[in-house]
């Protein structure tokens, strides 16, 4: 799925169609950064190459923006009464910059600062690039002040704006933009990717390669996992109550995991046992942070003689759970 979507981009590319303003949308944690900024990198490239060369001093430049802290690419620039604010981002490439939220929001002066660079020539490429992380966080008066830019695109000026939610960019700007959705990576990718071999570390990572990350990387939330879709009373009560100790972000995911698996579940079967537990975790999820005790939740779960997240033989390498 993929490669469908880069043999896409790269007959936009080749055809000398690419819009001025890109949306690359999808699921968190799947690489649509990844993705637009190899883009982005193309269209900067000295030998007009996608994917980019790597050789180039362009694409050179770009290795090196991705090399360096945030704190060492930060930009700052003058607000109208000659403040000091954070503009974006901005390495040794002369004509890329890449926007993202200060704290929560990209704000208007960071888009007026945009302004200032899109009607400069190009320096060293044919074109320039401005990335927008997390676009869904620039505010109102910074999408009105964006919307203003696209409707006058400057001549060889790109936006690439990546965005987990383009329900939350303005229609105006989504209109002049072109939408294109990222897809999650199928398990095969996902394989090929990181070289996970674990069926079950594939199936809930859901095409999620910041999900199979941490699952990987976190030995015990993924043996948690395990214990509860097996269900043996013993250990699940002894899971229970440790995962009472975990940081919150880590219930967090823990329940965010239990809950896509039983979204699959009930729409294979349509079970409404499962809908019940699925209901449960999702108020788990919502009343977490208000201190709703994980643990008696995961009981819960258990509810009546038909345990709902047993489903049989737990696909992956089989672990010795109980120790
Ligand atoms: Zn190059």
């Amino acid at each position: 799925m993929r490669e469908r979507l880069k043999k896409f981009l790269g007959s936009m590319f080749y055809q000398k169609r690419v819009p001025s303003s890109l949306v690359f949308f999808g699921k968190e944690g799947i690489g649509k950064r990844a993705l637009a900024f190899e883009f982005a990198t193309a269209l900067l490239c000295l030998e007009d190459k996608y994917p980019p060369c790597g050789k180039c001093e362009s694409c050179k430049h770009m290795e090196d923006f991705t090399k360096k802290t945030q704190e060492e690419l930060s930009y700052y620039g003058e607000d109208r009464k000659g403040k000091s604010v954070f503009l974006y981002l901005r390495g040794n490439h002369p004509d890329f910059v890449y926007l993202l939220p200060e704290k929560a929001e990209i704000k208007i002066d960071q888009i007026r600062g945009v302004k200032d660079f899109v009607y400069l020539n190009p320096a060293l490429s044919k074109r320039k690039v401005v990335f927008v992380e997390r676009a869904e966080s620039m505010n109102p008066y910074a999408q009105n002040a964006l919307l203003k830019v696209l409707e006058e695109p400057p001549q060889d000026t790109h936006f690439l704006m990546v965005t987990g939610n383009p329900q939350k960019i303005l229609p105006t700007v989504r209109s002049r933009s072109f939408l294109l959705e990222v897809p999650p990576l199928t398990q095969e990718e996902l394989r090929e990717t990181m070289g996970i071999e674990d069926p079950l570390i594939l199936e809930l990572s859901e095409g999620s390669l910041q999900m199979a990350k941490s699952l990987r990387e976190d030995k015990e939330l993924l043996n948690t996992l395990k214990v509860l879709m097996e269900g043996h009373v013993l250990t699940l009560y002894r899971k229970a109550l440790e995962v009472e100790k975990w940081e919150q972000d880590r219930q967090y995911l823990l329940l965010k995991l239990l809950q896509s698996f039983l979204h699959r579940r009930y729409v294979e079967g349509r079970d409404y046992k499962v809908k019940e537990a699925l209901d449960r975790v999702s108020v788990g999820l919502e009343y977490l942070s208000r201190g709703i005790k994980p643990a008696l939740l995961l009981f819960l779960l258990r509810g009546g003689g038909k345990d709902v997240l047993h489903k049989g033989k737990v696909s992956g390498q089989q672990q010795d759970i109980s120790g």
